[in-house]
C-alpha cells in the first residue's frame, strides 16, 4: 500500500492532514505525510473542562456497562488491524510484524479491562467493634492525562485508556510529536467503538496535538487528577516533581537500561535468539530493549563470536519488506546520538563491532547496523540508556557480582538470566536479586505479557501499567465502616462519654 493508501485506510482526511505547520514525517524514506494543525495551549482549559464534565456523567455508569464501551473498542481494533499496524509502520518505522503486534497488544487490554469491568472488587475487613462491618470500596479518580512516547505510539494509550475507562475516567491524550497521525487514528477508532455504544458523554477521550507545551498544560491542571507519563527519565523528572507538587498522581513509565545475565550452564542456542530479538527489535527502540549482556568470563568468547556472527548478519532495511529484522531509527537526531555513544564507547575502552550508518539501498530514513561493544567494564556511557540499537558485552566471575554490576545503573526496568542452574534462578529473583520491576528467567527482557503489571523502579519512575492490579492506580479507595448496632463503640477501646 502506498502511504495515501495506508492513511485513507486509517479514515485521516485531507482536511485531518493539512492546513498546519507540524511536518510529520516517515522514518522510513523522510518524506512528510502530513502537515497537522497543533492543539493552542489556549484551547487546554475548554478541552480539560470537557474532560471533568464527562467524568461528572461516567462515574455513573456501572463499570460492567463502561466495560461494554471497551468491549466494542477491541472490536473496532481488530477490524483495523491491518490499517492502523501499516499507519504504525509508516510513521513509527516498525517492521511489518512488529506494527501489527502493537495493535494486537491494544486488542489484547481491552479484552483484560472487560473481564476487569466486573471484577473491581474491594476487601470486607474484620472490624474489632461488635456489629460493625468494614469495607473498601474503589471509585473513579477524574481524568487521565496520558503522556506517550514515540516507541509505542498506539498501545501506550491503549494500555491506560482501556483500564480507565472501565475504572470511570476519562482520557486526555498528549501523544509523542513524533507520531501524531497513529494518535488521530486511535481517536477515529474509538469514535466508532464510541457511536455503536450509544449513551457516553462527549469528550471521554481526546486527543491533542503539539509539543512539550501541552503536556505541561495537563501536568499543570488540578483538574487532571492523574498523570501517566511514558517517556524520557529527563521528561520523567520534570514532570514527576511538578504532578506530585499538586497532590497529583503521577504512573511514571521512563528509561530503561536493562541487563541479561548469561551463566555457565546457560542454552546458548536459546540466549543467542533471546539476546538478537531484545537488543535489535524494534531497533533498538523499546524501553525493554537489552542494553547489556552480563556473561560468565568462561562463556564469553564463545558467546561474543556467536553474537558477532548473527549481528553481521542482520538484515537492516525498508521495515516493510518481509525479512527486514531491523528498520529505521526514529529520526537522524537518534543517529548522531548513536554515533555519539559509541565514540564515547571507544574512548572509555570498548571494542565496537557494527553500529554503522547505512545508506546503500534505503534512501531518506535513518537507517544503522546495530552495534555490539565489548567493554572492559560498567563505563559512564553503559549507564546510561542510548535509544538506539547498542548492545554492551560485560563479564563476571560469580553470580553476586553478575547482579551487582546489573543492578549497579540508575534505571530498574527489565531483567533476565539465562540459566538451567536453579539456585542462580531462584537467586536472581530473590529479595536480594534483580532489583527491576521485570525479571525473566530464559526469556529476554522486552517483550512483555499485558497480563503482568509493567513498569520499572529508580529512574524509571515507579509506575504500573497493564494487567494485575495496575488498574488501582486509577481510581481512589475508600475505607467504609458501617455500625448496624444500637451501641456506638469506638475503636482502640477508647471512652468519650457525653
Ligand atoms: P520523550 O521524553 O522525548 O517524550 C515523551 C513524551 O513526553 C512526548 O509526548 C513529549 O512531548 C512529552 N514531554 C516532553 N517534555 C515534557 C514536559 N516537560 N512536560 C510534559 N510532557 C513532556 O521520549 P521519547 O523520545 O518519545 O521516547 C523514548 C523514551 O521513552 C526512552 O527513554 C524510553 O525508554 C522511554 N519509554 C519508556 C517506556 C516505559 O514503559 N517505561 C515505554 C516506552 C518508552
Amino acid at each position: 500500500m502506498s502511504h495515501a493508501e495506508i492513511l485513507a485506510a486509517c479514515g485521516l482526511t485531507a482536511a485531518d492532514l493539512s492546513g498546519g505547520t507540524m511536518n510529520v514525517r516517515s522514518p522510513i524514506d523522510g518524506t512528510t505525510l502530513a502537515q497537522l494543525k497543533e492543539t493552542p495551549v489556549s484551547d487546554m482549559a475548554a478541552i480539560i473542562a470537557r474532560s471533568q464534565a464527562a467524568f461528572k456523567a461516567w462515574r455513573n455508569v456501572p463499570a460492567p456497562r463502561r466495560g461494554e464501551l471497551v468491549r466494542l473498542l477491541g472490536e473496532e481494533l481488530r477490524a483495523s488491524k491491518d490499517a492502523l499496524g501499516a499507519l504504525v509502520t509508516l510513521e513509527a518505522g516498525k517492521i511489518t510484524s512488529e506494527g501489527l503486534g502493537e495493535v494486537q497488544e491494544m486488542i489484547d487490554i481491552c479484552d483484560f479491562a472487560v473481564g476487569l469491568s466486573r471484577q473491581i472488587y474491594g476487601l470486607t475487613i474484620a472490624s474489632e467493634r461488635p456489629g460493625h462491618r468494614m469495607m473498601e470500596t474503589w471509585h473513579p479518580m477524574g481524568p487521565v492525562g496520558i503522556i506517550s512516547a514515540f516507541n509505542f505510539p498506539v498501545a501506550v494509550w491503549s494500555w491506560n485508556a482501556a483500564l480507565a475507562l472501565v475504572c470511570g475516567d476519562p482520557v486526555l491524550w498528549k501523544p509523542s510529536e513524533k507520531t501524531p497521525l497513529t494518535a488521530l487514528a486511535c481517536q477515529k477508532i474509538f469514535d466508532r467503538a464510541l457511536a455503536r455504544f450509544g449513551d457516553a458523554p462527549e469528550g471521554l477521550s481526546q486527543v491533542v496535538i503539539g509539543g512539550a507545551a501541552l503536556g505541561e498544560a495537563l501536568v499543570a491542571s488540578r483538574d487532571v487528577p492523574i498523570i501517566s507519563a511514558t517517556g524520557s527519565t529527563r521528561m520523567g523528572s520534570i514532570v514527576g516533581p511538578k504532578v506530585a507538587a499538586r497532590f497529583g498522581r503521577s504512573i511514571l513509565e521512563l528509561g530503561g537500561n536493562n541487563a541479561m545475565i548469561v551463566a555457565p550452564s546457560a542454552d546458548l542456542d536459546m540466549a543467542v535468539r533471546a539476546i538478537a530479538f531484545s537488543a535489535v527489535g524494534t531497533a533498538g527502540q523499546r524501553c525493554t530493549s537489552l542494553r547489556r549482556v552480563i556473561v560468565h568470563e568462561s562463556i564469553r568468547a564463545e558467546l561474543v563470536a556467536r553474537l558477532a556472527k548473527v549481528y553481521a548478519s542482520l538484515p537492516v532495511g525498508d521495515p516493510r519488506v518481509a525479512g527486514t529484522l531491523v528498520g529505521p531509527l526514529v529520526d537522524n537526531a537518534a543517529v548522531e546520538k548513536m554515533q555519539s555513544a559509541l565514540a564515547q564507547a571507544k574512548a572509555q575502552g570498548g571494542r565496537v563491532h557494527g553500529g554503522e550508518v547505512v545508506t546503500q539501498g534505503v534512501p531518506g530514513g535513518a537507517y544503522v547496523r546495530p552495534a555490539l561493544v565489548e567493554m572492559p567494564g560498567q563505563t559512564a556511557v553503559v549507564r546510561d540508556e542510548t535509544f538506539a540499537p547498542i548492545l554492551y558485552v560485560l563479564s563476571y566471575t560469580d553470580l553476586a557480582q553478575a547482579i551487582e554490576i546489573q543492578n549497579d545503573v540508575p534505571q530498574g526496568l527489565s531483567s533476565c538470566i539465562f540459566t538451567l542452574n536453579l539456585r542462580e534462578a531462584e537467586a536472581f529473583l530473590s529479595a536480594a536479586g534483580s532489583d527491576c520491576g521485570i525479571a525473566n528467567v530464559n526469556i529476554g527482557p522486552s517483550g512483555a505479557e499485558i497480563g503482568g503489571a509493567f513498569g520499572g523502579e529508580k529512574e524509571t519512575g515507579g509506575g504500573r501499567e497493564s494487567g494485575s492490579d495496575a488498574w488501582k492506580g486509577y481510581m481512589r479507595r475508600q475505607t467504609n465502616t458501617v455500625n448496624y448496632s444500637t451501641a456506638l463503640p469506638l475503636a482502640q477501646g477508647v471512652k468519650f462519654d457525653v
